[in-house]
């Protein structure tokens, strides 16, 4: 016999990409694929150069994984520490706020419908749908 399940689905905003840690061999091979210069880099946010062994360096997430960038080595280049801490305070994480509150407002909206009811007209005059009375 076959079953037929009816399951309501929830709306659940899309979960930020997981991140997943950064392995040395991984950091490295994502700096010399973006070399210009031996052991030179530029930085992917400021454009200025960053030195392998001089510079303190990380490797950034050009579009943050917080909003749904991939975690795939396109989308990441070295960038300086400071430079790397600074984006992600200042454009990131408000970024990421106002996605999650978009997100609840869609939520929201969609659960408080302002659709007029079946036995209703609309009242210019109100600018609202009254309910009809009945005859
Ligand atoms: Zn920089």
């Amino acid at each position: 016999m076959i079953r037929i399940e009816h399951r309501e689905e929830a709306i659940i905003p899309p979960a930020p990409t997981p991140r997943r840690p950064m392995s040395q061999r991984r950091r490295q091979a994502i700096f010399s694929e973006n070399c210009t210069a031996h052991n030179i880099a530029p930085c992917c946010l400021c454009g200025d150069p960053v030195h392998r062994h001089e510079d303190q360096w990380i490797i950034e997430h050009k579009r943050a994984l917080g909003l749904l960038g991939p975690d795939i080595n396109t989308n990441c280049a070295p960038a300086h520490a400071a430079c790397g801490l600074k984006k992600t305070a200042e454009q990131d994480l408000p970024r990421i706020a106002k996605a999650k509150r978009q997100a609840a407002a869609g939520r929201k909206a969609e659960k408080t419908s302002a659709r007029p009811c079946f036995n209703s007209r609309l009242r210019l005059a109100a600018r609202r749908y009254i309910r009809n009375e009945p005859p």
